[in-house]
């Protein structure tokens, strides 16, 4: 974590290249830059005291990911899990991460909501609204239709109209 050439300049997490007891480096992870951060900061505290240094170690615990419909798989103290478990875990994980916890309930009671009702999603339906007002300006010019590929067309070409920005004259 110390620079070695340069011993004022520290660096963790996923920019630095620190390497493991055999030599190899850690993977650049959430659960090491954590840990990473806590061990520099007693060693800038020792530096600063002319303490001897610790080497920063650390066992990764294991690896999860989330598959989507409640569905995971990972390694977790070297034993695979998988299916709802491995899911379960992940999100309880996570949800242990965050800081206090009253946002913590608020998480717990808005996933429990989830569970119960529909994706709260809204969609604009951008492309009817922009075919009718197509539609409609097409209308108003003499000897014009509403062509497929070039929008408002008429007998020289597509028309140049506010939303008919396919077609230019
Ligand atoms: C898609 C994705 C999924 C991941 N999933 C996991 C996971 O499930 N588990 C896990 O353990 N790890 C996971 N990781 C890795 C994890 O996010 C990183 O290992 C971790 O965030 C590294 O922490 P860090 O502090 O080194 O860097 P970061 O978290 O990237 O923090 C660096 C910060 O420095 C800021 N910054 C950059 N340049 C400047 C500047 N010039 N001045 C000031 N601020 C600056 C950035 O904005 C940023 O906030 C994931 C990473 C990605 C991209």
């Amino acid at each position: 974590m110390r620079v070695k050439q340069t011993p004022n300049i520290w660096a963790i997490g996923d920019c630095a290249d620190i390497p493991d007891p055999s030599g190899n480096p850690y993977p650049p992870l959430a659960q090491h830059a954590i840990r990473e951060g806590r061990t520099l900061a007693e060693n800038i505290t020792s530096a600063i005291r002319n303490r001897p240094l610790n080497p920063f170690v650390y066992q990764t615990k294991g690896s999860l990911a989330a598959l989507g419909h409640y569905r995971g798989v990972g390694r977790v103290y070297g034993i695979r899990v998988k299916g709802f478990l491995a899911w379960w875990i992940w999100r309880s994980y996570y949800l242990m991460r965050m800081p206090r916890w009253e946002r913590r309930i608020r998480i717990m009671l808005d996933w429990t909501i989830a569970l119960f009702v529909k994706n709260d999603i809204v969609q604009l339906d951008l492309d009817r609204i922009g075919q009718e007002h197509v539609e409609q300006a097409a209308k108003e010019i003499p000897h014009a239709h509403v062509d497929r590929r070039f929008g408002i067309t008429d007998d020289a070409g597509p028309v140049r109209v506010p939303g008919n920005e396919v077609g230019s004259r």
